[in-house]
């Protein structure tokens, strides 16, 4: 048998409660901090930026978190998602390797990001929220946002990065069919954005310039709250629907991975396929390796600081101990738009230093080549930042076939390439290019990270 096989739970098994891995860590996560006291902040700290439940999702032990209802309702419309083994591209490879991937791709955008949208719309329309801000970068998160919006009736508004939005305008017009208001970022509507295109006028935006805009504008109304779509715990906690799906798959495919991997921009598809696994580890299961792929033009976890920094280029947010470029480093302006952090997710980066899970990172033309190697044997067209877990997955199947040795290896396809058929078109032209980040500017942004003195 060569062909590919798909696993397929049906609707009563959509999980019924979120994996907290908290639960499980051997050490506890450092505390997120105040910008202006460095003390550990409260939940009244958040009050103005989310709702409370969310709130209490972020700094939670409990390992699980009951699914509302409603939310489970919104889910039935893709979930579960499917699993399939990827023997056609196992052949292409000529790898005694057994590949599994989590696509992802079968939502309402296009990715993982509605799994963790509409659990936050829900919670937000609960607590009488009427408008939602947040940022995009290639404009996965906003459309999904902006999905959820319209199924709550919620007002949504996008700050996306200029060169995405100059490169994507598809996305924009998804988010807009939704029904949200997308504006490019830096833009003139925020103090933030003012203040870097007085100091550059066609400067291309980043995703923590666009982040200072949102978290500004949600801060000066009441009646208004601001959505993040990676980073936060709550939103790597709503995504472990993907991984507790993936363990019922695999237990239908007879088999149990020996290596995870995912691409990583803030950390949260990664963390939705590997927490339950990991939890699973942690509490005395199968020991699995779990590799993290990102972006060589924005490598937060390879090359990145692990130490406290803003979560945003203005330096309005709490805080938070992680893997990060610095907040003022703005990637190169690779097609991989999602990827272009200049963090990690704290929990990501914590496991990282605790040694549970690696980190490599490709640049993007080789991305691209395994992506076009996985849409030729398995039909299916990665997004850009799919594309790094593919050549993830990839790299560990050539292993196996280097060292004749069979193993399972699952990741995550976490979206399809569809509205980034721009970047597709660039690679077939050879106009595709491998840019390396400024290391001036990164030995600046690393120079800048605020001073924080740690309690022993
Ligand atoms: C947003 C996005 C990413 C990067 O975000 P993570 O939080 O690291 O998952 C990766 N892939 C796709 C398809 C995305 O939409």
């Amino acid at each position: 048998m060569t062909d590919s096989v798909k696993y397929v739970l049906d609707e009563t098994r959509i999980p019924k409660s979120w994996y907290n891995l908290q639960a499980d860590l051997p050490k506890p996560l450092p505390p997120v901090l105040h910008p202006g006291t460095h003390k550990p902040v409260g939940p009244d700290d958040l009050a103005p930026l989310f709702p409370m439940d969310l709130i209490l999702q972020e700094v939670t032990q409990e390992r699980e978190i009951p699914i509302p209802e409603p939310v489970r309702d919104v889910y039935r419309q893709w979930r579960p998602s499917p699993l399939y083994r990827a023997r056609r591209l196992e052949k292409a490879l000529g790898t005694p390797a057994r590949i599994y991937y989590k696509y992802e791709g079968v939502s309402p955008s296009g990715s993982h990001k509605p799994n963790t949208a509409v659990p936050q719309a829900f919670y937000n329309k609960q607590a009488g929220v009427k408008k939602l801000t947040t940022e995009t970068g290639a404009g996965q998160w906003g459309s999904s946002l902006a999905f959820a919006g319209a199924v709550f009736g919620l007002a949504v508004d996008v700050y996306m990065v200029r060169v995405s939005y100059d490169q994507k305008p598809y996305r924009r017009a998804l988010m807009e069919t939704y029904g949200a208001r997308c504006v490019p970022s830096p833009s003139n509507e925020t103090q933030s954005g003012r203040a870097i295109l007085a100091q550059r006028n066609d400067h291309p935006g980043s995703l923590g310039i666009a982040i200072s805009e949102a978290v500004e504008m949600a801060a000066q109304r009441e009646d208004t709250k601001y959505a993040l779509g990676s980073v936060l715990n709550h939103v790597l906690l709503h995504q472990t629907v993907v991984g507790q799906e993936a363990m019922a798959q695999m237990e239908m495919a007879n088999d149990y991975p020996d290596v995870i991997v995912g691409c990583t921009g803030g950390g949260s598809n990664f963390a939705g396929i590997v927490f339950p696994f990991l939890g699973a580890q942690l509490r005395g299961g199968k020991k699995v390796r779990i590799v993290a792929v990102e972006p060589a033009a924005c490598p937060s976890l390879t090359r990145g600081k692990y130490a406290f920094d803003f979560g945003d280029t203005g330096h309005l947010t709490p805080l938070v101990k992680m893997h990060t470029l610095g907040s003022t480093f703005t990637p190169p302006g690779f097609h991989a738009g999602g990827l272009r952090y200049h963090g990690m997710a704290p929990m990501v980066s914590h496991i990282k230093e605790l040694g549970l899970i690696e980190a490599v990172a490709y640049h993007q033309t080789k991305c691209f080549d395994a992506g076009v190697m996985f849409a030729r044997s398995e039909g299916i067209l990665p997004a850009p930042e799919a594309n790094h877990a593919v050549k993830g997955a990839i790299e560990e199947a050539l292993k196996c076939k280097e060292e004749g040795v069979s193993r399972a290896i699952l990741f995550n396809l976490c979206g399809h390439g569809h509205f980034d058929m721009q970047a597709y078109m660039d690679y077939f032209a050879g106009r595709l290019t491998d840019q390396e980040y400024d290391e001036a500017e990164l030995a600046m942004a690393l120079a800048g990270l605020p001073s924080v003195k740690e309690a022993a």
